[in-house]
């Protein structure tokens, strides 16, 4: 299938069908850009959280995880600047009363070829009158002028009513790793440069016209800061560039849906920034955020709790606030992207045709599908799948012919179906038939394990 078929309609579609992802609160009609991820959804992100925590933390030795609170006191996000800053620009339907945000309305109708990040309001207001970009939703034009809104959801603690203190949820990950630099550099004895990585949710009040799990209101974050002199940092924000480009190489992405996207408008305190797009079925977007953080956040955290951030270098004797280079990716666009990518349907001898997900095998729901090929095989079967569930995540199905059987496997992505047949009873072996090949191979029950293992790993 050429990729431009694949629209986010007919992949919400078979995500629904299938069991990745439903509508958030679906029986009470929903709640905007909330979703809710079924059986093969939570295998599927559980597998691309796996997959990541691998690379940048099981494989470097000097990278440290934490897993933080997400209500953190309200100081962190004075100190952070959220509190001040933390907006995006909404303008409202006046017909329709819907509201969006002007830079991603540029950014739709232009395809990802107009960057508004480095547009003023005032200039956003003229491009969207002067292109004449109508609501989504109504059709009509009829824009109120662009207002910020901080995105920042915020409930209260405290066990009386009146004592009642205004706290966030937070919205990057990010803090959660800087308010831990002394404590996780100290019990882990690490010497600059080292890194500290998480992965948990975020939350940010966002107002987008759909786009599936692109752009939600709860998701969540994988990020990997790396603490540095600030000498280094030019070195290591390459460095990280390539780490994160080749991350979604070896996840089995295409490179010709991938690129570079530099950053037109810097933050203030950073010295570079990137991001790495993905042609999403909407168009190239965002996937991935790389940042020369520079010593902004440790600096700013330092002077807001009044605790030194400052490292001791146990060879020179120098005392500085190191640099950071940022890399964080969300978790559901990453999963997002690698359901676009998987996703084909595919023309077979003889008229049939087949929808397959051709997920890298490490991310794959289930790794294996048991099949007997009659009811009668199904003590065998079972038996199988008994060995092999203590190995990998298995499925076990006895209903309809051994084709449709094959087919509901490939469209959630199995990479090997096992059929149990009647020679299996005498000898012990079994099919193994394969999901992007679809050639199949006879093998003895006591090598598939090492068979699989083999077949399933993410290097
Ligand atoms: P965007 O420009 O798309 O709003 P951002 O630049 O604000 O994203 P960061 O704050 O750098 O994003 O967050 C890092 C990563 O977290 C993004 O690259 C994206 O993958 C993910 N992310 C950010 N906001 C959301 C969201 N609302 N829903 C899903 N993922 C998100």
């Amino acid at each position: 299938m050429s990729k431009s078929c694949l629209t986010m309609d007919k992949l919400v579609s078979h995500c629904k069908t299938v069991g990745f992802v439903y509508p958030g609160s679906d029986i009470y009609g929903g709640l905007a850009n909330t979703w809710d991820y079924g059986p093969l959804g939570v295998e599927l992100k559980n597998n691309i959280k796996r997959s990541w925590w691998k690379r940048f933390v099981q494989e470097n030795p000097s990278t440290y995880g934490v897993d933080a609170a997400i209500l953190m006191n309200s100081r962190v996000w004075e100190a952070s600047g959220h509190t001040a800053s933390f907006s995006d620009p909404k303008m409202d339907c006046r017909e329709c009363k819907t509201r969006y945000r002007a830079d991603n309305l540029i950014e739709e109708h232009s395809k990802g070829e107009v960057n508004p990040d480095t547009m003023t309001n005032e200039e956003m207001e003229a491009y969207i009158e002067e292109h004449h970009i109508n609501c989504p939703r109504c059709g009509r034009h009829n824009w109120t002028p662009i207002r910020q809104f901080n995105m920042m959801f915020s409930t209260s603690r405290g066990v009386t009513d009146e004592g009642q203190d205004l706290i966030y949820l937070r919205p990057e990950t990010a803090q959660g790793e800087f308010v831990n630099f002394l404590n996780v550099q100290r019990t882990t004895r690490a010497k600059v440069p080292f890194g500290i990585a998480q992965i948990g949710k975020a939350f940010r009040n966002e107002i987008t016209p759909g786009n599936f799990i692109f752009r939600t209101i709860e998701f969540e974050q994988m990020e990997h800061q790396w603490f540095c002199k600030g000498e280094d940092g030019d070195k290591f924000y390459h460095e990280y560039k390539q780490k994160a480009w080749q991350y979604l190489l070896d996840l089995g992405f295409d490179e010709a849906e991938l690129r570079f996207k530099d950053h037109d408008k810097l933050a203030h305190y950073a010295k570079a920034a990137c991001d790495i797009q993905y042609n999403f079925p909407i168009g190239w977007s965002e996937l991935n955020g790389i940042h020369n953080r520079t010593d902004y956040d440790l600096s700013r955290h330092q002077e807001y709790s009044g605790k030194p951030m400052q490292y001791l270098d146990p060879v020179t004797n120098e005392k500085y606030v190191p640099y950071d280079i940022e890399y964080s990716i969300g978790c559901d666009r990453l999963l997002l992207a690698v359901l676009c990518a998987a996703y084909d349907e595919e023309q077979l001898e003889g008229g049939d045709s087949r929808v397959v997900m051709h997920f890298h095998p490490f991310l794959a729901p289930y790794k294996v599908a048991i099949l007997p090929l009659q009811k009668n095989l199904g003590d065998k079967a079972k038996e199988l799948y008994a060995t092999l569930s203590k190995h990998f995540m298995c499925t076990y199905d006895e209903t309809g012919s051994i084709g449709k059987r094959y087919r509901r496997q490939d469209q959630i992505g199995t990479p090997m179906c096992v059929t149990i047949d009647f020679d299996t009873l005498e000898d012990d072996t079994v099919t193994v038939r394969d999901r992007d090949t679809m050639q199949q191979v006879r093998l003895p029950i006591d090598q598939l394990v090492s068979y699989v293992q083999e077949r399933v790993q993410f290097n």
